[in-house]
């Protein structure tokens, strides 16, 4: 992987390895799926540059950020970022708080350990309390054997991907046939018989190969509307019984 010239500081995900940019865009989709909108504060660092923030807080003013020198943090080697967050302050943030911390970092709510533990079911390590925003993954790797001069393949995978079907369908349950169709759900009878019926009358064609291919969702839906009386218009105008009586 070549990566695109960079300068100090950087918050760009395309600095960071395959993997990471990925895992990137993915604990941003789940967070925003729950509510926690997530921006990215820096990825990749240079090793002059990991110094230069080592040395803030000892040897040049400002408040200290990093306990790392260069070499010694997977920001190094691409495999890390750090977060923060975008949702909009409260109204209470500006009185209660001071202007010390800023909201971005803000963390009374807990806000940097719930995106942590999207994180870490992601199969990815946190920087913990003392380093909330702090992601990494260095695939179960010490920091120095990275620094020994490996990389981490670039086709790596993270649990998450490990766990994720290669097609969202393909986990789902579906019914070629009528024949695949269940017949026995519940007190209510044979959903096969139903959808025969339906077939029957017409109102369900299938394909032009006289497969069916229903989903299990599309199956219940189906069952659904005919037990609520959907379909008992067309049942009776083809002279069958309709669902409700
Ligand atoms: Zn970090």
């Amino acid at each position: 992987m070549i990566y695109p010239p960079v300068s100090m500081p950087c918050r760009d995900v395309k600095q960071l390895h395959p993997t990471l940019q990925c895992a990137h865009a993915e604990i941003v989709r789940r967070g925003n799926a729950l509510g926690h909108l997530i921006g990215v504060n820096q990825t990749y660092r240079s090793i002059a540059y990991q110094n230069e923030l080592y040395a803030q807080g000892r040897t040049t003013p400002g408040p200290i950020v990093t306990y790392a020198t260069g070499g010694n943090s997977a920001h190094n080697y691409r495999l890390a970022f750090d977060v923060h967050r975008l949702d909009p302050r409260p109204a209470w943030y500006t009185s209660a708080m001071n202007s010390i911390t800023p909201w971005v970092f803000y963390n009374g709510d807990k806000w940097f350990d719930k995106v942590a533990a999207i994180w870490v079911a992601m199969g990815g390590k946190w920087g913990g309390s003392n380093d909330g925003p702090h992601m990494e993954f260095t695939n179960n790797q010490t920091i120095s054997w990275y620094k020994a001069g490996n990389e981490m393949p670039e086709n790596t995978l993270m649990k998450w991907e490990m766990l994720k079907p290669l097609y969202p369908e393909e986990n789902e349950m579906r019914y070629k046939l009528l024949t695949d169709i269940p017949n026995d759900w519940d007190i209510y009878g044979s959903p096969r018989s139903v959808i025969k019926i339906l077939m029957d009358a017409g109102i369900i064609k299938g394909n032009s190969d006289g497969t069916l291919d229903l989903s299990h969702d599309m199956l219940r839906m189906i069952i659904i509307n005919y037990r609520g009386g959907c379909y008992d218009k067309q049942l009776i105008a083809a002279g069958f019984a309709p669902a409700v009586k």
